[in-house]
């Protein structure tokens, strides 16, 4: 699993938490998030914006 982060707030995406609090389960990879997703913190960048940070298997 990988983590993406948001270049306008450092807001991580870790695959392997998810992001609950968006509606992301645990295991949700970054590929099947919505693409018109916004970043939670900064509401600004969307996923396709984000850059991988680490990456896993
Ligand atoms: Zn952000």
């Amino acid at each position: 699993m990988s983590t993406y982060i948001c270049p306008g707030c450092d807001y991580l995406y870790d695959e392997a938490a998810g992001d609950p609090r968006e509606g992301w389960p645990p295991g949700t990879a970054f590929a099947d998030l919505d693409p018109d997703w916004c970043c939670p913190d900064c509401g600004v960048r969307e996923a396709q914006d984000f850059v991988l940070a680490t990456n896993s298997a």
